[in-house]
């Protein structure tokens, strides 16, 4: 088994765990609902993008429902 030649210095650790740090992403309020998003994408709220509907996030929506309520339904049956 490969074994370190010299114990790593306090200095050393630090210095390499510099890079380790993360940043807080940047936001940018929807034009069309105020919801905070991530700049250059289609609001993930309205679905919105450059003031045209760009992604259908209602049928989105319903389908996550849909599927927690059948999830809770399988539930149900299994506690019966
Ligand atoms: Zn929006």
């Amino acid at each position: 088994m490969a074994v370190p030649k010299k114990k790593t210095s306090y200095r050393r650790t630090r210095q390499r765990r510099t890079h380790h740090g993360l940043s807080v992403p940047t936001l940018v309020a929807c034009a069309k609902c105020g919801e905070k998003n991530l700049p250059h994408r289609a609001c993930a709220n309205c679905g919105f993008y450059g003031g045209k509907k760009v992604l259908d996030t209602q049928s989105k929506l319903a389908k996550k429902l849909k599927k927690k309520e059948n999830g809770e339904k399988k539930q149900d049956s299994k506690e019966q």
